[in-house]
């Protein structure tokens, strides 16, 4: 058997370009992390190799007695990382990731065409949650269910609590989704919970971006008031990519929940589980528990503060006027510029963020924000005092975009590039592979 080199040096090479790029460049994206060496190790395992359709005990191939072993333990560790009474609280571990858990959780509770109710997507919500515009159904969620998004009040950045209220009580939604991809306050689960017992609702939350906060207790617990709480594994909480399907084990609305959410994920939507995955998850989960991991959740908190404090300083508009978790949305439309183009001039900086909708805007492809999150260099080291530079450098950026009007002038990004000269910080052995 031949190393990745001498097998396919063609791919080796891709890998290593993107390895470099990685290493290279102030990586901003609020959905990104760097997993561990450990994780990493075990998603290039044989666990790859096995198929195990069912659950532990309940399999439909043979030799699954470590497989079975693998994914009990790291339904254990879930549990614990996440604080749950195991006598309370089931964990599906198998979701390939946060899209397909979330839709299995969909086809799980509800019927064909049933109404949901989740963050819009320009608002700040996920696809997955019945994204649609006026003229297309855009995601299965809202192609197999009735959508109807509610808002985040513009003069605040904050969810409009009232509204959906309101609209919950006309529209009769079966499932309220809290979560999101892009905002950068807690959701009020009281407030929630109260919507959606007064309808007779689900109440699910995606805490995809902040499942590592949540496991840290670094933000309000979702659990508390919730009766099926989604995730993807690889984002705050720094694991492989996948995902996780926490439900209650007691009926909720008539429903068994663990029965009807297992078997939507297989065999309802899937088949063998990414015992590599598992595996991988494991790990992190395992990590999720030390003191490090919340320290290192509290520094992904306060980094992002100092960001968006030194932003402010600088005169941005925030959405919400700040952040209480990882992330950051910057209104840049006062400044008469939008995210496509300063997502641009910062990559040629190799500051990697990504554009994003504000509340009011008109084009997604056109957005007129810049989402920053502070988990993946966090994971690198950075403390305030970086973050706090990061924001002195997109500056820079922004000023060199509104000067060059986009990509017109050539040297004022020539200009900006030898401003942006980076600390030298290693990865040491954070990033492997
Ligand atoms: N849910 C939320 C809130 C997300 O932000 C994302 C991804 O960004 C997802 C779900 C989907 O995860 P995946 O890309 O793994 O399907």
């Amino acid at each position: 058997d031949h190393g990745l080199s001498e097998a396919d040096p063609e791919v080796r090479a891709i890998i290593n370009k993107e390895k470099e790029r990685q290493f290279k460049s102030l990586e901003l994206i609020a959905s990104e992390n760097f997993t561990s060496r450990a994780v990493m190790e075990v998603v290039g395992s044989c666990l790859t190799n096995k198929y195990s359709e069912g659950l532990p005990g309940k399999r439909y191939y043979g030799g699954n007695e470590y497989i079975d072993e693998l994914e009990i333990l790291c339904q254990k560790r879930a549990l614990a990382a996440f604080h749950l009474d195991e006598n309370k609280w089931g964990v599906n571990v198998q979701p390939l990731s946060g899209s397909p858990a979330n839709f299995e959780v969909y086809t799980a509770i509800l019927n064909p065409h049933d109404r949901i109710m989740g963050l819009d997507l320009p608002h700040g919500g996920h696809l997955s949650h019945g994204f649609m515009t006026p003229k297309r159904r855009v995601s299965g969620t809202s192609i197999y269910f009735e959508s109807m998004p509610y808002r985040l009040d513009e003069s605040t950045g904050l969810v409009d609590y009232d509204m959906l209220e309101k609209t919950a009580t006309l529209f009769r939604p079966k499932l309220i989704i809290c979560g999101a991809s892009a905002y950068p306050r807690d959701f009020d689960y009281p407030r929630m919970r109260k919507i959606a017992d007064a309808v007779g609702a689900f109440l699910m939350m995606d805490m995809a971006h902040i499942s590592g906060l949540v496991a840290a207790s670094v933000v309000a617990d979702p659990f508390e008031y919730c009766d099926i709480v989604t995730t993807t594994t690889h984002k705050s909480l720094r694991g492989p990519r996948g995902g996780m399907i926490f439900f209650k084990k007691d009926p909720v609305l008539g429903v068994d929940l663990e029965s009807a959410i297992n078997n939507a994920v297989f065999p309802g939507l899937q088949g063998g589980p990414h015992n590599h995955t598992i595996g991988g998850l494991a790990v992190c989960l395992q990590h999720a528990q030390s003191p490090e991991f919340k320290a290192y959740q509290n520094q992904v908190v306060s980094n992002c503060r100092a960001l968006a404090r030194r932003l402010v300083e600088l005169g941005y508009t925030l959405v919400s006027g700040g952040s209480d978790n990882h992330l950051v949305l910057v209104d840049l439309r006062p400044l008469g510029i939008d995210g496509a183009r300063v997502e641009k001039i910062l990559d040629m900086a190799s500051i990697t963020l990504n554009k994003n909708s504000v509340p009011g805007d008109k084009s997604a492809l056109v957005p007129g924000g810049i989402r920053i999150g502070s988990p993946a260099m966090t994971t690198r080291g950075f403390t305030e005092k970086e973050f706090t530079a990061i924001a002195d450098f997109i500056h820079e950026g922004v000023q060199i975009t509104i000067e060059a009007k986009g990509l017109a002038s050539g040297s004022k990004v020539q200009e900006f590039l030898k401003f942006v000269s980076y600390p030298d910080f290693s990865l040491t052995d954070k990033v492997s592979n």
